[in-house]
């Protein structure tokens, strides 16, 4: 399955940080990217592998990486 670059980016970032939550706002700060273009990445990772729905150390709904 094709992932798009935001897809990619989204993961990769995760993936390196087992164990935290992000959400689309604090991933775009630290990645320096736009929220409104990571959050639909974000949204299609969670149906798809090891990605669960986790609150964000700033209390928003983000994402999390579940090994
Ligand atoms: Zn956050």
């Amino acid at each position: 399955m094709a992932y798009s670059m935001s897809e990619r980016l989204v993961r990769q970032r995760l993936r390196d940080n087992k164990g935290r939550a992000y959400c689309a706002e604090c991933m775009a700060k630290d990645l320096g990217r736009n929220p409104a273009e990571l959050k639909p990445a974000m949204e299609a990772l969670v149906l798809r592998e090891r990605f669960v729905a986790a609150a964000c150390g700033c209390g928003a709904s983000g994402l999390i990486y579940r090994w």
